[in-house]
Formats: C-alpha cells, sequence, structure tokens
C-alpha cells in the first residue's frame, strides 16, 4: 500500500513509516544513530531512491535521513505545504521604463515541485511580481516564457529562436531585455547572444540563480533586481551575465557576455569575468563602471540579428596521451569545425599531428584554446607550438575554449562554404571575445570579492 499518505515511499521507508505511524506532511522528530532531526516529511519523488526519508528542517534546508539508521519516529504536528507563490498583476507606472524579461528557465524559474520533490521550472509575470515586489519599482515589466528548460537543454536551436526574439524586442521600444537561464550554462548563451545579437542599442542582461526561491538563503531576487536595473536603466549595451559578486550578498556584477565563465558549483558567487576585469558592480539601483571600454546605449532600435549555427563543430579537451582518433573519428564523423583547448601556450602530443594535419587536408578547420583559461595562446614559443600551426592550427588570442566552441559554430553557420571567411571572422574580435592585454594581477584582484580578499589577505599577513 502506498497511498497519500506516504507519497512516493517505497520498502525499505514505508515499512518504517507504517511501524511509527508517521506520514508526509507530519511534523516529526526523528532519531538516528548520528543524532535527532526535526522537521515536516516530504513526499518523495518516484526517481528517487527508496532508502531515504527527507525532512524540510527549520532553517528551510532539505535533509535525506538513511532509513536504516532511523531508530524512532515520533509526529509533533501536521502541516501541510502548498508552495505557490502568490499571483498579482504587475503595476503599471508611466514614468517607468519597460523592460521584457524572457524566460528559459533554470533555477531563477524554478519552486520545488512537492509532487516529484524535484526543482521544476515555473514561470509567469504574476507569481514574479508576487514573489519579488520590488521590480515595480524599477520598471515597467513584461514576461515571456520562451522555454522551461534546465540549461543543459539549451542549444542551437533555443538560441536561434532566443536571438530572433531579442532582436523583435528591440525593435518593439523595449528599455532593455532580461533572459532569465540556467546558470550552468549560461556562458555559453551568453555568447551565442553576443555574435548572434551585434551592437544592440540597450542592455540585454541575462540572469540566474544557484539556489532556488524556497531556500533562505536563494541568490534569485537580488540577482533579478540587479539585472532589471542593468537593463532598465544601464547604460551599457551589450550581452551581459549579471549575478553575485561577492560570497556575501552586497552587490552583483555585471560580465561581458564573452568573457564570463560559470567557475564554482555551488557557491553563488559563481559567475568570474576571466581575462579581464568585470564591466561594473550593480547594488540596488547604483551602477559603478568599472571599465570604460563599452558599448553604450542609444536611442535608435538598430541591431544586427544574425541567427545561425553550425551543429557539426566540437570543443575537444586535450589531456595527455589523447589518442589521434579522437580527431579522426570527428572529421570522418563530418565535423567541420574543431576547437581545442590545448594545454599551457596552446599544446597537443605528437601523436594527434598526423590527424589533425587529416582534419586540414579534409577542409576542417581547426583552431586553439587554452585550458588556462587566463592568458593567451602563443604558438612560438615552444617547438611544439610551431609544428602546431604549420599543422593548419589557428591560435585564437585569449578567447574561452566555449567561447570558441559557440563563435565556431556560429561562424560556420554564417559560411558554410567558406573556411578562409570563418578563419578571418574567428580571428577578429567582434564583442571582446579577445582583448589586446589582461590586466596583469585581474585573476588575483579584481574578481568582484575585493574588500573579502582584501581581509583575507590581512589575516593571512598578521
Ligand atoms: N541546473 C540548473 C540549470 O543550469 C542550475 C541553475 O539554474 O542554476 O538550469
Amino acid at each position: 500500500m502506498n497511498d497519500d499518505r506516504y507519497k512516493g515511499y517505497r520498502e525499505p521507508c514505508l515499512g518504517l513509516l507504517q511501524r511509527f505511524d508517521v506520514g508526509v506532511w507530519y511534523e516529526v522528530r526523528v532519531t538516528t544513530r548520528e543524532g535527532s532531526f526535526e522537521g515536516l516529511l516530504l513526499p518523495r519523488s518516484v526517481t528517487s531512491d527508496a532508502h531515504h526519508i527527507v525532512l524540510k528542517l527549520t532553517t528551510g534546508y532539505n535533509v535525506g535521513l538513511r532509513c536504516d539508521t532511523i531508530v524512532e519516529m515520533q509526529q509533533i504536528g501536521y502541516r501541510e505545504a502548498h508552495y505557490k507563490i502568490p499571483e498579482q498583476e504587475f503595476p503599471v507606472s508611466r514614468d517607468k521604463p519597460r523592460v521584457k524579461l524572457l524566460g528559459t528557465g533554470g533555477t531563477i524559474a524554478s519552486r520545488l515541485d512537492y509532487r516529484t520533490g524535484a526543482v521544476i521550472p515555473a514561470f509567469s509575470p504574476g507569481e514574479l511580481y508576487g514573489s519579488v515586489p520590488e521590480l515595480a519599482e524599477i520598471c515597467n515589466l513584461e514576461t515571456d516564457k520562451l522555454f522551461g528548460v534546465f540549461s543543459e537543454n539549451m542549444g542551437p536551436e533555443q538560441y536561434l529562436v532566443l536571438a530572433e526574439t531579442i532582436g523583435q524586442t528591440i525593435e518593439e521600444g523595449y528599455a532593455g531585455i532580461v533572459v532569465g537561464h540556467g546558470t550552468d550554462t549560461m556562458h555559453h548563451t551568453a555568447a551565442a547572444l553576443s555574435f548572434m545579437v551585434q551592437d544592440p542599442p540597450v542592455p540585454i542582461v541575462m540572469v540566474g540563480s544557484q539556489r532556488s526561491s524556497d531556500r533562505p538563503s536563494s541568490d534569485a531576487a537580488q540577482n533579478l533586481i540587479n539585472a532589471t536595473w542593468a537593463a532598465a536603466t544601464g547604460d551599457i549595451a551589450e550581452v551581459m551575465v549579471c549575478m553575485f559578486g561577492p560570497t556575501s550578498d552586497q552587490y552583483n556584477l555585471l560580465h561581458r557576455g564573452t568573457r564570463v565563465r560559470k567557475m564554482h558549483s555551488s557557491y553563488r558567487s559563481t559567475f568570474r569575468t576571466l581575462g579581464d576585469i568585470p564591466l561594473a558592480m550593480v547594488d540596488d539601483g547604483v551602477i559603478t563602471h568599472l571599465k570604460d571600454d563599452y558599448r553604450p546605449r542609444r536611442d535608435d532600435r538598430r541591431v544586427k540579428v544574425q541567427p545561425a549555427f553550425e551543429e557539426k563543430v566540437s570543443l575537444l579537451y586535450y589531456y595527455p596521451n589523447m589518442q589521434a582518433d579522437m580527431v579522426d573519428a570527428l572529421v570522418e564523423r563530418g565535423y567541420k569545425g574543431i576547437v581545442l583547448a590545448g594545454t599551457g601556450l596552446g599544446h597537443v602530443n605528437r601523436t594527434l599531428y598526423p590527424a589533425l594535419r587529416r582534419a586540414h587536408e579534409a577542409g576542417v578547420v581547426v583552431f586553439m584554446t587554452l585550458q588556462t583559461l587566463w592568458g593567451f595562446v602563443q604558438m612560438h614559443v615552444y617547438e611544439t607550438g610551431r609544428e602546431i600551426l604549420e599543422l593548419g592550427v589557428v591560435p585564437l588570442a585569449n578567447m574561452l575554449p566555449e567561447v570558441a566552441y559557440i563563435k565556431l559554430g556560429w561562424a560556420l553557420g554564417m559560411h558554410p562554404d567558406d573556411p578562409a571567411r570563418v578563419v578571418e571572422l574567428m580571428t577578429t574580435s567582434i564583442a571582446g571575445e579577445m582583448t589586446e592585454r589582461e590586466p596583469h594581477d585581474g585573476y588575483l584582484v579584481f574578481q568582484g570579492g575585493v574588500p573579502e580578499i582584501q581581509d583575507f589577505l590581512q589575516q593571512v599577513w598578521k
């Protein structure tokens, strides 16, 4: 038997719940061999394992407890949780800028679904206003849910729809655009939009959250508020990512779409600008510029939208002892372009040379980027570099590997039969993806947590 009272629970946990006469939505005190816990017994997902019960603690965090460690369970209350976000109509005020929020999914658009126990994408304008009413102080927000996917499911098909929608939205006269997106591949989409939507007259600000809004430490509201400020009133008319700057909830950073990368699996301050410093800080309406070489906002509605993507491109992350068949397989399978993420200044082993030559002869364009993420490809320093250059591999300065992958897909999509034009496009910086130099200490200092780093250093120096 597994009725509503035991929703999702199977043996062995089911027997345990029956034995102690408790069910889902009961507040329980659970004694285990490791200690005791009090919280709300949550339903289980049909896809989750059978060996744990899940409690929502009073702190808001969920904890899984292994059934075979449980000694006793006692009911202390009952509270059915409804996590429906209250919907309210977004108030319109005539003197505020119009901003469009395009939803693609991800944690920012998620809440915990207690039917399945999973975090599911959910997005509606009313829900958004209901949960972050501050947005109405910034702008007149309209929303459009394009997709409802976690960002691992974003890809060329979605990039094209997004780019076209952004183009139309700009033409419709919005003051700025916010794109809600999962954080995992946000930097890929940011790069795609940077190439597909060139020279926009208004800010295009991507935003996500590392922690869903049902958690006390959620970054969703702060990120959304600051991204909306940047889109509504900011002067930087580029594709950017707006996420937590420091680890604490002090301010957000605006990162250029071609220089940003997710760098931590769980920190809220996970996005970092690489090879440069962030464009600006945003703190509840106050935007402090950190760089002055940016494209400023314009009043016109001109924008160059070029949605194209060749899917037969690959990013090959070199590892010692990589074999030639890794490259040959791609060529045989009809791949038209390969980005290598090489070691050091842009190296791979000799074993790959014959395959790289075969790729070049077959008309496959091959480019070199760096695993170090900071610094420039320099293939004239070591013999290895020079040899690889002779095989037709084209160095891409300090373009990040993922950005190069996306740019190559776009360039080949634009010019499917013109490899020379593709090489020319790849080696010309369009949206800040290659810079002349990098700040000499940028990778140590300008990473958004300046006060934190100073505090840390002072402690270490003492
Ligand atoms: N897996 C999620 C995603 O990228 C994580 C997030 O949104 O932060 O869609």
